[in-house]
């Protein structure tokens, strides 16, 4: 067996493919947020405050971020009272994120740099995890999701929102045409960066479908193991409980 895995559309080996994805992010980290609004026109807002009321925070809950970047779901967590820990990869995107949550005033945030592979939180420490357009990107998302599952607490939850390529007729041509011209031009035009972005399309494109992963987080050991998908199957939230 082949022991290369996937960065977009290329075969690199797993170590290459971490570095790679970190280059990826330290690249485009600064201009992370602009460019969200840009490809998304605007919807990622839309998209991640319905996750946020789907994971339903309690004041006083330990949640995870997982793959938390520049913070957009950890503050809305943050502002219902959670005590939220945003965990990423690369320090550049966390930085980014710290500088957000300080001109807002935000408080009940802690920072840390976590490979989700391999956590260093102890077994059953958080009532949710969460991981939003995330976990696509990381090399072995099956020991991710067995991270996810150690580091909760007996009832802990875990929510994952990622892009799923969408079937609607019609929609699936124009999102392609968007995804695989228009988005990459953008990056080039604001980060000066066009093949990051043509990686993040990829890495889209690549991702299991909805059924797939789903039955990747029941693997994982989770129960109730769910897939709602959003705007024609776009995004999805994947759900699980740990018991
Ligand atoms: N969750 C944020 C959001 O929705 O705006 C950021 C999403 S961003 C597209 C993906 C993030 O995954 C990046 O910040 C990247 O550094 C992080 N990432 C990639 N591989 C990772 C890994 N193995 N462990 C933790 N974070 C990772």
């Amino acid at each position: 067996m082949s022991d290369k895995v996937n960065f977009g559309d290329e075969l690199v080996s797993p170590e290459e493919k971490t570095r790679r994805v970190g280059a990826v992010f330290s690249s485009v980290a600064r201009r992370y947020d602009i460019m969200n609004d840009l490809m998304s026109g605007g919807m990622h807002r839309l998209w991640k405050d319905r996750f946020a009321n789907r994971v339903k925070p309690r004041a006083g809950e330990v949640i995870l971020d997982m793959a938390g970047g520049t913070g957009d779901i950890a503050f809305r967590m943050a502002q219902r009272g959670a005590r939220v820990t945003v965990s990423d990869i690369n320090a550049d995107m966390l930085g980014v994120g710290e500088q957000r949550a300080k001109r807002r005033g935000l408080k009940g945030l802690t920072w840390k740099v976590e490979n989700a592979e391999k956590l260093s939180f102890a077994d059953n420490s958080f009532d949710a995890y969460t991981i939003v357009f995330g976990i696509r990107n990381v090399t072995d998302i099956p020991a991710a999701l067995r991270e996810a599952r150690r580091v909760l607490k007996r009832g802990g939850r875990f929510y994952c929102m990622e892009f799923s390529s969408s079937d609607w007729p019609g929609f699936s041509n124009l999102y392609e045409a968007w995804s695989s011209n228009v988005i990459p031009r953008i990056g080039k035009v604001v980060t000066d960066d066009e093949e990051s972005y043509r990686y993040l399309v990829e890495s889209i494109r690549r991702f299991p479908r909805p059924n797939a992963f789903k039955a990747m987080v029941a693997e994982a050991g989770f129960v109730r193991a769910a897939a709602e998908p959003m705007l024609g199957g776009l995004v999805t939230i994947h759900s699980g409980w740990k018991i």
